[in-house]
């Protein structure tokens, strides 16, 4: 549980930190940090490498080399149905992370309140409170992780500046449908609030859903700044290649705080990440679907199979099990005994929520090769049986 008045150091990420530790002493398979470790796709691998050996190894413009804004515009046309200018609305930042900062920073004030759906992804939580930003927590409600309009409407106060959306979900994998989207939409319109959508996860989308970016809504592109980046498409999180695509005004105010905090993201990992967008078509991104639905069909399957019931994630790579047939009070002590008795790390459910009721669950992350995962399934079937 996070606290308005907590120490912010010590919130960031240190569940995942201590069970990662954790996992590391007793020699177990992480499944806690949300590392994709597939292999990174050839074009990507083989533009930084080109890109280092021909001297692109200095500071860029501070939003990014232009081989890689033209072709995230392009991207946003095609897959996300937003016009973006490589001018005049996009900035390549260190990571979605990056982005999320630099508009955290640049485009709100000390005890201004932020909208925010619980369960939560902490880094959101934990980079409000340390810039003294209040998070307002609306429930999302199992199966669906749904909310209910009255109590998003009620969060709003005077003090209230944005809303963020999280879609596709970490930790909950909801994938926000377009009637939910138009209500956050209204809302949003209605208090002028800015959006921040974090879609980081927008490739990875099961059962034949379709992800929508709330910025293509009517009205809505003024307003919403749509974060994104290539640490899990790529399988590229120790990169550090994001970016953010917002208004013309809002991109001087935003690129001018990333110049201050970062001055730029990594010059040749930049162009590895333009050639990878360049030279990959759609079987590369359906691929991507397929496995990963593969890989959540196998873990969900022997999640139930042990009775520790999981809440099926329509995107992302995570997924929220019930954690009450595990021995221990809280869920960080059903998290620890599942690792002592499995060697499987998790996160404990209360790293994502507010309340108590994140003790109900522990967080699997499945973006693990397939011979992990048949470890991690026989692990749990032992463990159950
Ligand atoms: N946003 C969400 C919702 C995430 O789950 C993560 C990583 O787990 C990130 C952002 C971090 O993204 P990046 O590596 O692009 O900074």
């Amino acid at each position: 549980m996070i606290q308005f008045s907590q120490d912010p150091q010590s919130l960031l990420q240190s569940d995942i930190r201590s069970m990662s530790q954790e996992c590391e002493k007793v020699g177990g398979i992480n499944l806690a940090q949300g590392i994709c470790n597939l292999e990174i796709p050839k074009p990507v691998r083989e533009g930084a490498k080109k890109a280092i050996d021909s001297g692109i190894n200095h500071y860029t413009r501070y939003d990014g080399l232009p081989m890689l804004r033209n072709e995230i515009a392009k991207k946003m046309q095609e897959y996300n149905h937003i016009t973006a200018d490589p001018e005049k609305n996009i900035i390549v930042t260190p990571g979605t992370t990056g982005a999320f900062q630099a508009t955290i920073l640049s485009l709100l004030h000390p005890s201004d309140e932020v909208i925010l759906f619980e369960p939560f992804y902490a880094y959101h939580a934990s980079v409000l409170l340390a810039s003294n930003i209040k998070p307002v927590f609306v429930k999302l409600r199992k199966p669906d992780w749904s909310f209910n309009p009255d109590e998003l409407e009620k969060s709003v106060t005077k003090k209230t500046r944005a809303i963020i959306v999280n879609s596709p979900a970490n930790p909950s994998g909801k994938v926000f449908s377009k009637k939910e989207l138009e209500i956050i939409a209204a809302l949003a319109i209605g208090h002028n609030l800015f959006v921040i959508t974090d879609e980081i996860y927008e490739y990875f989308v099961y059962d034949g859903k379709t992800h929508i970016s709330i910025g293509t809504l009517p009205h809505m592109q003024e307003r919403t700044i749509t974060l994104s980046g290539y640490s899990k498409t790529f399988s590229i999180t120790g990169w550090r290649i994001g970016y953010c695509v917002c208004s013309e005004a809002l991109k001087k105010k935003i690129g001018s705080m990333a110049d201050l905090l970062y001055i730029c993201p990594p010059a040749p990992l930049q162009a590895g990440v333009a050639q990878g967008i360049k030279e990959l078509d759609d079987t590369y991104y359906d691929s991507l679907k397929k496995m990963f639905q593969a890989k959540r069909d196998k873990l969900c399957k022997a999640l139930s199979a042990v009775g520790m019931a999981p809440s099926i994630p329509q995107g992302a790579y995570y997924i929220l099990a019930d954690s009450s047939t595990i021995d221990g009070k809280t869920s960080k002590e059903k998290a620890l005994n599942l690792l002592y008795e499995t060697g499987i790390a998790t996160v404990p459910g209360s790293s994502f929520y507010n309340t108590k009721e994140g003790d109900n669950f522990v967080r699997f992350c499945f973006a693990v090769e397939d011979d992990i995962l048949s470890d991690v399934c026989e692990r749990l079937e032992n463990f159950g049986g």
